[in-house]
Formats: structure tokens, C-alpha cells, sequence
């Protein structure tokens, strides 16, 4: 009976060691951030997409590009049970994943934080699910989102343009969205 008291314990001590990093005694950094809805707002802070506990707001404009072309910055914002709009978590530990249903049509352009730029490749339609990844797992996901790219433009005429003034930077681009920090403030309600 105490062997199995042991054995139990063991794999509960497993468990939990396998959720954390080594150094940190803080327990708050191995929470899961769970949330109940997403919304998207383009980079001038109007709502592009919104889910709520599955449902998603079929009166708002949804995601769109022009193939060939990079949209302007899009913020990731979370509601929580209550509707409320939250701010994705600012830890280490979460950071924003997603999978693009056809590569061929759309590519993500990610520079870190909770936001991200659709790159659109070919004519068409396609989906994207975000996550909030957690170590191994994703604590929160959204439905499959449409994104429709639309005909390719030249790059001049694209309507999102990235600041091109410095090639040595090749990868990694930064270019200005509130100050270069995602994790601002705003009020909404
Ligand atoms: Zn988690
Ligand atoms: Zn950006």
C-alpha cells in the first residue's frame, strides 16, 4: 500500500515538473491563460474579427490581403468569461502560434507579442486558426478563421507599406506600431 502512496506521488511530482521551467518558483508563470473569445483590430483599431465561446461575429469584415502584399499590423486582443476585453498574457511562457489551412495562399508574418501580418501569395481563400501556445500545448485556440486573399498587386501598390530603409535587415523588420510596443493599452468599451 505505501509503495503504491509513492508511486502516486511520483507521478504527481512528474506531472508537475514536466509543466514548468527549471529556475522559476513563481507559480503564476505555469497558469494557463484561459480565455473565452478573441477579437482582431486592424492596426487602426477597428474590429476585424471577433469569437466568443465559439461564435463568431459574422457582421464584421473579417481578415483580408492582397496577394503580393502585406497587411498593415493586426492586434490580438482575449476576452474572458465575462466578455471582457483582456491583453494576451505578457510572460514568457505564452506566446501567439497559428496554422495557415493552404501555405500556398497566406503566410504570417510574426515579430513577437499579440500580432501578427497576413502576407498574401496567391489568389484565394484559405483559413487560419491562432493559438495561445503554452509549452506543449495551446491553451486557447479559434475556430478556423476565413482569410481571403485577394488579386495579386504590384508591390508599390500594395496598401500596407513596409518600411524598406534598411536592407541589412533582412529578416525580423521593424517597423513602428505604437511605439514598437505591442502590449499597449487602449480603451475600448
Ligand atoms: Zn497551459
Ligand atoms: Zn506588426
Amino acid at each position: 500500500m505505501k509503495k503504491l502512496q509513492f508511486l502516486a506521488l511520483a507521478i504527481l511530482s512528474l506531472i508537475f515538473a514536466a509543466c514548468g521551467d527549471s529556475n522559476s518558483t513563481s507559480t503564476e508563470q505555469h497558469e494557463h491563460f484561459e480565455v473565452e473569445g478573441w477579437r482582431l483590430y486592424s492596426a487602426e483599431w477597428d474590429t476585424l474579427y471577433s469569437v466568443y465561446r465559439g461564435k463568431e461575429d459574422s457582421k464584421l469584415p473579417g481578415l483580408k490581403v492582397n496577394a503580393n502584399c502585406m497587411s498593415a499590423h493586426i492586434h490580438v486582443k482575449f476576452l474572458d468569461e465575462n466578455k471582457k476585453e483582456i491583453a494576451g498574457p505578457s510572460d514568457d511562457e505564452h506566446s501567439l502560434g497559428w496554422d495557415v489551412g493552404d501555405s500556398k495562399i497566406l503566410d504570417i508574418h510574426f515579430e513577437g507579442g499579440w500580432g501578427f501580418h497576413l502576407k498574401g501569395l496567391k489568389k484565394g481563400e484559405t483559413t487560419l486558426i491562432l493559438k495561445v501556445k503554452h509549452h506543449d500545448h495551446a491553451d486557447a485556440k479559434t475556430p478556423e478563421i476565413k482569410v481571403v486573399v485577394d488579386k495579386a498587386l504590384d508591390a508599390d501598390k500594395c496598401p500596407f507599406q513596409e518600411d524598406e530603409d534598411d536592407p541589412s535587415t533582412s529578416s525580423g523588420t521593424e517597423h513602428e506600431h505604437e511605439g514598437g510596443n505591442h502590449n499597449h493599452e487602449h480603451d475600448h468599451e
